[in-house]
């Protein structure tokens, strides 16, 4: 019999794992890139694009939902997946993070935190009580258990007692969400970079039992050499046979780095914000379209990229494009990053399957080592 939400390792090569996480909504393939829908949508694409370039799941942030549209009115208008028209998984996270990071004059106690909101200075509660009913009304398929994070840097005292207040907070979240067929909660090991914080972590986490776990409190600025050093072990004090979910990863480099590690799930607004921003990730590292170089250059982005942005238009007109501020210049850019992002995973994927991972990896890098190709 098969649950209506597990994970399947179908394959490992080293560290690395490969595997299917299976959903009413449909199948995650693992290594998995989730692209960020934050406001219910993935900006400059539409759903039917996102699913286009290979994504199997998307993000939606629960801090940025809870303000605006309000949880309440998107459970009224059919859940989150009606509301975006996309019906495949959605993974929320729980607020938590971006409370610390995007809200003005929070309090923080046992209960939760109490914070005003960016967006109009209104006064707010989240508490993993209320993060998992806002998570339930969106109607998430992956739910994540409200945490703290701290700012870095903070003291080992300060990280500890952190982490035991989110461990606290974890099993609340899992008290709070229930028995919900078919619906994932994941919990988030804390304890910055000390390994003996993150074991009583991963022990409080799989003592309390969730259907998957995400290493936390990275990705926050430390940097990727300290990142990896965490990785490094953290990984391994989590159970084998469930996924685990590296938030807020990353660039290419950082997500090829944690898969090795043992890393199967990863979310980031890189690909889609440098989308915007003129900047584009191929298989030679970043191009910068804003370049005066490519004003004349009548070849693709990338030659090998099967996406619309490298199929159909030149350098030039990206160039182009950007330089004048239209819209089409986010959309194909994005698209491109985001399709590349996949390609990545589908790579990775098939190379752990084929316990080929090494040489993947090392082709991986000699390409971005050589660059961009030589100017016209
Ligand atoms: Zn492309």
């Amino acid at each position: 019999m098969t649950a209506l939400f597990n994970y399947k390792l179908k394959g490992t090569d080293g560290l690395a794992r490969t595997g299917v996480i299976s959903t009413p909504r449909g199948e995650i393939r693992t290594p998995a890139f989730m692209p960020v829908g934050t406001a219910a949508t993935v900006k400059a694409m539409m759903p039917e694009s996102v699913a286009a370039t290979g994504a199997d799941i998307l993000l939606g942030n629960t801090y940025h939902l809870m303000l605006r549209p309000g949880a309440e009115r998107v459970a009224n208008l059919g859940g989150l997946h009606r509301f975006m028209n996309w019906q495949k998984p959605i993974l929320t996270d729980s607020g938590g993070f971006q409370v610390m990071s995007l809200a003005g004059l929070r309090k923080l106690t046992e209960a939760g935190v109490t914070f005003r909101s960016h967006i109009d200075g209104s006064k707010h509660e989240l508490t993993p009580e209320r993060s998992m009913e806002i998570q339930r009304l969106l109607g998430s398929d992956i739910v994540m258990c409200f945490d703290e994070c701290p700012a870095l840097p903070a003291s080992d005292k300060a990280v500890a007692e952190s982490m035991q207040l989110s461990m606290r907070w974890a099993a609340r979240s899992k008290e709070a969400f229930g028995d919900r067929p078919g619906h994932a909660l994941f919990g988030i090991m804390q304890g910055g970079v000390a390994p003996e914080l993150r074991e009583e972590s991963a022990a409080a986490l799989t003592g309390i039992g969730f259907d998957g776990y995400a290493v936390g409190g990275l990705a926050v600025g430390e940097g990727q050499e300290a990142m990896f050093g965490v990785l490094d072990y953290a990984p391994g004090f989590l159970p084998e046979d469930k996924p685990r979910y590296l938030m807020g990863v990353g660039k290419p480099d950082d997500i090829v780095g944690a898969v090795k590690r043992g890393i199967d799930m990863m979310d980031c607004v890189l690909p889609s914000r440098s989308g915007r921003t003129g900047q584009a990730w191929t298989r030679r590292g970043q191009v910068n379209i804003k370049n005066a170089r490519h004003q004349d250059d009548p070849r693709p982005l990338d030659e090998a990229c099967s996406c619309p942005a490298c199929r159909n238009y030149s350098r030039a007109y990206l160039h182009h494009v950007f330089r004048s501020q239209e819209m089409i210049s986010g959309m194909l850019l994005t698209w491109h990053n985001l399709h590349y992002y996949q390609e990545i995973m589908a790579g990775m994927r098939a190379a752990i399957a084929a316990r080929q991972f090494a040489a993947w990896e090392a082709a991986f890098h000699a390409l971005r080592a050589e660059g961009d190709i030589e100017p016209v």
